[in-house]
């Protein structure tokens, strides 16, 4: 294999998000010399920004994606197993009513209506259940359980909503820690030889020969670095890396579409997730989100101008209050959220009519005119990792010594355990370590997995782990996300690494970036 002797890597990587730090461990995995650069933290950009489901995408099934539902069936239990710490099961309730009107254009309903034209704004129920049928079988399930029918006057599920809804489907999928799913894939890809470098910004990259030259901007100054590979993995700016960056012409279009979430207090007591049609056509979930909390979304508008500027606007905040609260009893107002987010989903631009319809599928584009460049478009969380299997496919006839496929078998660090075993997990840290409380134990196994133990270590009390910052969050734990993880800012670790700045104060968040800012 060529390694990185001669000062020049097999793989440059730009984007320190899911694909590109999926494509990082891969490559690194098959022995090929990588070098990743990002330019501010991992994850700070759409992979931190998602639904977190590992999913099938129902919706999708609608516009006939046959190949993207199947393969992100597929693959929700490969990832279960792999990273059973950060990802795990849920179900979600379908409600249902026969008065219920869509103003829908999918393809779906363009066909029911020519066929059934009674049925035109009509989503019936025999409809959803062919849906939940084929949801059931398209990708092969093990582990997780079937769809079933739910008779709300008496399943606690229909507890928190109007009464008309009586019925319900209860169908599987999964949840993940998205931010901590890509740290985990650039730790590990790095552990496998690869080198990631975060607040690094590639300014320019440019064929020198058989090899890219490519200049970044980071901590150290102005350097190069030479690779025989170039990989676009910049999200939503993949169209500006192609242009601005290698100044390429390229027909290909990204079509930014801002997705944003509430987050409000919990809404319901049970543990289950809710699936909402609206009257336009569209879709969003409700979700019970880090124990007192409860996660609403998506939209799905146009974006322009920069990605890194999303917010979640005044109007999708209304959008999506007005949405849930045409289904829970009680109504949602802008005094319960404590929190929102927005992130810009970089797609294909297949010239779909609207911002929903656009494919969410990926598509990769290799400009192999002299050193290949390898440009990413799309994508979703759930199929990363056969995104980055594609992408080395791709890649495959520059690097005849790289090896094959290996990701679907290895879990990721912490993930070395059975699928269920979270519980037994909590109970082995409580017994090492009887200070903790159950929930600070729970916390960390769901967010390390068996690297709880290194990263706690011979503590004998509290006192041990150092200074508390505050809803659990002590010294050790910093001291870990700092020299394992990356984290270089108070935010890196309560908004992505954790999601404690739910539950911290701005002071405990300020004090822990001055501490940050001075500890070595
Ligand atoms: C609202 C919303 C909900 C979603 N929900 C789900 C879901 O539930 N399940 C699912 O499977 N998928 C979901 N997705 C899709 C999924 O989040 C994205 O497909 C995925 O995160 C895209 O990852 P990425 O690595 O391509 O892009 P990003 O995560 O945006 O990473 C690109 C990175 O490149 C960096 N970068 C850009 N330019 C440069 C440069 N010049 N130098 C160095 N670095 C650079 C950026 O800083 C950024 O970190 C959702 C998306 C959105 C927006």
């Amino acid at each position: 294999m060529t390694g990185l002797e001669d000062g020049i890597a097999d793989l440059f990587i730009i984007g320190g998000g899911i694909n590109g730090c999926g494509i990082a461990r891969d490559a690194a995995g098959r022995g090929l010399s990588v070098v990743l650069a990002e330019r501010g933290d991992l994850a700070q950009a759409t992979s931190s920004a998602s639904t977190k489901l590992f999913h099938g995408g129902l919706r999708y099934l609608e516009f006939f994606e046959f190949r993207l539902v199947r393969e992100s069936l597929e693959e929700r239990e490969t990832l279960l197993v792999a990273m059973p710490h950060i990802s795990w099961p849920m179900r979600f309730v379908l409600p249902w009513h026969p008065g219920m009107r869509f103003d829908s254009d999918t393809p779906t309903s363009r066909l029911l209506a020519r066929l059934m034209p009674w049925m035109k704004g009509r989503r019936p129920a025999w409809l959803i259940r062919l849906g939940l049928f084929l949801y059931d079988r398209l990708g092969g399930r093990r582990i997780l359980p079937a769809t079933r029918t739910l008779d709300l006057a008496d399943d606690p599920a229909g507890r928190p909503l109007k009464p008309e809804f009586r019925k319900a489907w209860e169908y599987s999928d999964c949840w993940v820690e998205d931010s901590r799913l890509v740290v985990l894939n650039a730790r590990d890809a790095e552990a496998r030889g690869a080198r990631i470098m975060t607040a690094t910004r590639v300014v320019g990259a440019e064929r020198a020969g058989d090899h890219w030259q490519v200049t970044v901007e980071g901590p150290e100054g102005r350097q190069t670095h030479r690779a025989r590979a170039l990989v676009n993995a910049a999200g939503p700016w993949v169209a500006e890396v192609i242009g601005s960056v290698a100044r390429i012409n390229s027909p290909k279009r990204v079509r930014l579409v801002r997705g944003s979430h509430i987050v409000t207090r919990r809404l319901y007591e049970h543990d289950r997730c809710y699936f909402f049609q609206g009257g336009d056509g569209r879709i969003i979930f409700a979700i019970p989100y880090e124990g007192t909390f409860t996660l609403i979304g998506t939209t799905d508008q146009d974006h322009h101008g920069d990605p890194a500027e999303a917010r979640c606007t005044e109007a999708e905040r209304d959008y999506l209050l007005a949405f849930a609260s045409r289904y829970f009893a009680r109504p949602v107002t802008a005094e319960d959220v404590v929190w929102s987010y927005s992130g810009v989903r970089p797609l294909y631009d297949d010239g779909a009519s609207s911002a929903t319809q656009a494919t969410r599928d990926y598509v990769l584009s290799l400009d192999g005119d002299g050193a290949p460049l390898l440009n990413v478009f799309g994508g979703k969380i759930t199929t990363y990792r056969r995104l980055a299997e594609s992408a080395l496919a791709r890649l495959a006839p520059f690097f005849p010594a790289a090896t094959g496929d290996w990701t679907a078998r290895v879990p990721l660090p912490g993930g070395d355990f059975p699928h269920d075993g979270v519980a037994a997990l909590v109970d082995r840290l409580l017994r090492d370590y009887p200070f903790l409380a159950p929930g600070h134990a729970r916390r960390l196994i769901r967010a390390y997995g068996t690297e709880a133990f290194a990263l706690l270590g011979a503590a004998g009390a509290m006192a041990d782990l150092g200074r508390d910052f505050g809803a659990t969050l002590t010294e050790a734990e910093v001291r870990w996300l700092m020299t394992r993880e990356y984290a270089r800012h108070a935010e890196d670790v309560v908004w992505r690494r954790t999601k404690l700045g739910l539950k911290m104060s701005a002071e405990e968040i300020a004090a822990l970036e001055a501490w940050m800012a001075t500890a070595g």
